[in-house]
């Protein structure tokens, strides 16, 4: 997307292209997804899908980077997913919820009634339709922090602000670990400035959850990972790629 600096960073200038990226888990109990990126038909014709959003917000999807052949690169197809973990519900992340019907979906309490019913100055920001099909197939809300399987491998952090149920993602690797920041922050500079976003639900929270992920990354040794963030981008690893 390409949009206005100031929607993701108070006080930002300009326009900026950003990455909406997805991110698989492996773990022996299960295939990971934390959130589902745009819509994948949107790669095909945007407009049908995003509408006047297109221009406004500065769509660009190619087919390759629809998340169903996203999989395909690396060899696993959308059935294998086991866990979706959705950060938030914006449309920027919820595009590929459908494609995994048989996963248990994750969202933290909260979320979804402001999925539904947002506040008018950041209506533009959900498409409900994809969603929707989530209701039938049922959603695990989790209150507050959340270890997915247990081992503390894999634990959904309770990060409100940005939206009332907004999460960032640990996950602890063999050697490394990484907290996945979702969109609790929008760039590493935020991270240092403690800077939240214009649209933010609730400014005050979305300040002490920034506050939470860099406490926790120093305590648990962690690198942030912004991913909306075009210059953190070239320093990470992008699938087929992976880390260990
Ligand atoms: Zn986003």
């Amino acid at each position: 997307m390409t949009l206005e600096n100031s929607l993701l960073i108070v006080g930002g200038t300009g326009r900026l292209t950003v990455p909406l990226p997805t991110f698989l888990i492996e773990h022996e109990r299960g295939l990971v997804l934390f959130d589902t990126g745009l819509v994948p038909e949107a790669a095909d014709d945007p407009h049908l899908i995003y509408g006047e959003l297109v221009e406004e917000a500065g769509i660009e999807m190619t087919p390759d980077q629809r998340i169903d052949r996203q999989l395909a690169t690396i060899g696993f197809r959308p059935e294998d997913i086991t866990h979706v973990i959705l950060s938030h519900t914006h449309l920027d992340h919820t595009g590929g919820l459908s494609l995994f019907p048989q996963a248990k979906f994750f969202i933290q309490r909260g979320e979804l009634g402001y999925g539904y019913w947002p506040y008018p100055a950041a209506a533009a920001f959900f498409r409900q339709a994809d969603f929707e099909p989530i209701r039938a197939i049922g959603w695990h809300e989790v209150d507050g922090d959340f270890d997915l399987f247990g081992d503390g491998s894999i634990r959904i952090l309770a990060c409100p602000g940005h939206t009332p149920g907004n999460a960032s993602l640990f996950v602890q690797l063999s050697d490394r670990s990484f907290i996945i920041a979702g969109d609790t922050v929008h760039s590493t500079h935020a991270i240092e400035a403690e800077l939240p976003a214009s649209p933010d639900a609730n400014t005050e929270q979305a300040i002490w959850s920034i506050r939470k992920i860099k406490r926790l990354a120093e305590a648990w040794q962690a690198d942030i990972w912004v991913p909306h963030d075009p210059d953190q981008w070239p320093e990470f690893a992008h699938a087929p790629e992976y880390y260990s």
